[in-house]
């Protein structure tokens, strides 16, 4: 299918949450969602030194693997993600790309030493996801702090930011 977007686990991922983004986030792009079938570990993208996974190479390989139509992929991967000129990110995507890359390792409670929340972990995982799919449909980050396009540095700012576009947004997405 030319229009849809394909949620593709990275390595080792929780498939009801993949399957939890596939139903929610294809609504606000107006796109067929479906999980795709993992295939590749985040493992060659691996930095022994920073201990982190490089999520600009998860995306070259995202965007080179042969797909039918022109559909929108978003990686999604339990490794903890890096950009040389950031501590982590909490995903990265190619502005108006094919490809983007999300990791719910710093959207786990348990990252910050509290108890695992799984409703709180799948509401952060589709802010994150709408966020990063919306890169891929053009969309830069956003001075309104409730919009999901609004940049976030934290899980509190995951957690403040509203779960939908600004009105701004979602006339340019259209
Ligand atoms: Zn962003
Ligand atoms: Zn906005």
């Amino acid at each position: 299918m030319a229009d849809e977007i394909i949620i593709l686990p990275i390595g080792a991922v929780d498939s009801a949450l993949i399957e939890y983004l596939s139903l929610t986030v294809g609504q606000a792009f107006g796109r067929e969602v479906r999980p795709g079938r993992a295939a590749m570990a985040p493992d060659f993208a691996y930095d022994p030194v920073r201990r982190q996974v490089h999520s600009t190479l998860l995306i070259d390989r995202l965007e080179s693997m042969p797909r039918a139509g022109d559909p929108k992929i978003l990686g999604v991967t339990e490794a903890d993600l890096f950009i040389p000129i950031f501590t982590f990110v909490f995903g990265e995507a190619r502005l108006g790309g094919r490809a983007a890359v999300m990791s719910v390792a710093r959207l786990r409670e348990s990252h910050y030493g509290r108890e695992e929340d799984r409703r709180v972990l799948y509401r952060r995982a589709e802010k994150e996801a709408l966020h990063e799919l919306g890169h891929t449909f053009g969309l830069v980050h956003c001075l309104d702090f409730a919009c999901i396009m609004h940049f976030a540095n934290s899980v509190e700012e995951v957690d403040i930011r509203g779960d939908g576009f600004c009105s701004r947004c979602e006339r340019r997405l259209r």
